[in-house]
Parts: structure tokens; C-alpha cells; sequence
């Protein structure tokens, strides 16, 4: 297997309740490299509707942008032998009321009555989808290029 890069993000509700650490705690508990990593203190409509591509026609996009406008979000690339599963298990499943204890959403996560989804994390599902949204969170490293 060959080294990959995902791309995460800790979202606004994981950066209010101070869990960055707790985010970059794990990546390095396992051993993977911090590759990349910056603050974004707003989130524009441009990189969400790029970001979340496939979620643009969904009802709920409009209150997705919303949370994740909601305040600053923490980008990071991580890299290793099969980081993008790796992590897709350690955030846990999308859903925090199903996510499993021990997993950060399962942990950190839950419903609110407003209904909307605060899973405190995202993480690149494919090593495609990481290059696409490394080169969205990280203009400046000229990924594509
Ligand atoms: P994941 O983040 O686990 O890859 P998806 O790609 O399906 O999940 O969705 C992207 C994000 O959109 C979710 O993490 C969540 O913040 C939000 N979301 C997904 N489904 C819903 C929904 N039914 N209602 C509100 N927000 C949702
Ligand atoms: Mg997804």
C-alpha cells in the first residue's frame, strides 16, 4: 500500500467546544503526519458549494452552510498508509447519535433540537475526493499543479 492524504476539517462546533487538540491528538497517537494545517476563520460560499459539491441540491445544504459558516474551522491534511479509511473510522459514522463511543462523533457529537447534524468533524471518503478538497482548503500549495 502506498501513502495517501486526507483532507479534514474540524468543524465550527468541534473548534467552539475545544477538541482540535483532541482531533490532532489521535492522528498523531497513530502515527500519521501532520502534513498541512490552518485556521479558517470563515468559511466562504464558494469553498462550501465546491466542498460539498454533491450536497448543493440537497434540502439541507442551505442549514449545512449555516453550521459551517458558524465560526472558525480548523483545516489539516494527514498522511499515511490508508489515512482516509483509517480516519473515516476514527471520526465515526455521519449520524453522531449512531456514531460509536470512542469514535470523535460518537464522543463529541449529538442531535440538537433544532434538528441540525453537529458532527464536529469531516474527512476526505476517497483519496480523489482529498485531492479535490486539499486543493480547495489549500489554494496556496499549488496541488494541481
Ligand atoms: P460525511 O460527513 O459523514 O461524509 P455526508 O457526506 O453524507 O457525511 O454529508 C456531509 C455533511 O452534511 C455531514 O457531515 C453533515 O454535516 C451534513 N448532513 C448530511 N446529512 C444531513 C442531513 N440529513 N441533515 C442535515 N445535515 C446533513
Ligand atoms: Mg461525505
Amino acid at each position: 500500500m502506498s501513502t495517501e492524504q486526507t483532507l479534514i476539517l474540524v468543524k465550527p462546533d468541534g473548534v467552539a467546544a475545544g477538541h482540535i487538540g483532541d482531533v490532532i491528538s489521535r492522528l498523531e497517537g497513530k502515527g500519521y503526519v501532520i502534513a498541512g494545517l490552518k485556521v479558517v476563520a470563515k468559511a466562504t460560499d464558494a469553498q462550501l458549494r465546491q466542498h460539498y459539491a454533491d450536497k448543493v441540491t440537497k434540502a439541507y445544504f442551505p442549514e449545512l452552510v449555516d453550521y459551517m459558516q458558524s465560526g472558525p474551522l480548523v483545516a489539516i491534511i494527514a498522511e499515511g498508509v490508508n489515512v482516509v479509511a483509517a480516519f473515516r473510522q476514527i471520526a465515526g459514522v455521519t449520524n453522531p447519535d449512531e456514531a460509536a463511543p470512542g469514535s470523535i462523533r460518537g464522543d463529541y457529537g449529538r442531535s440538537w433540537a433544532d434538528g441540525a447534524i453537529r458532527n464536529v468533524v469531516h474527512s476526505s471518503d476517497s483519496p480523489e475526493a482529498a485531492k479535490h478538497e486539499m486543493q480547495i482548503w489549500f489554494p496556496e500549495l499549488n496541488l494541481n499543479s
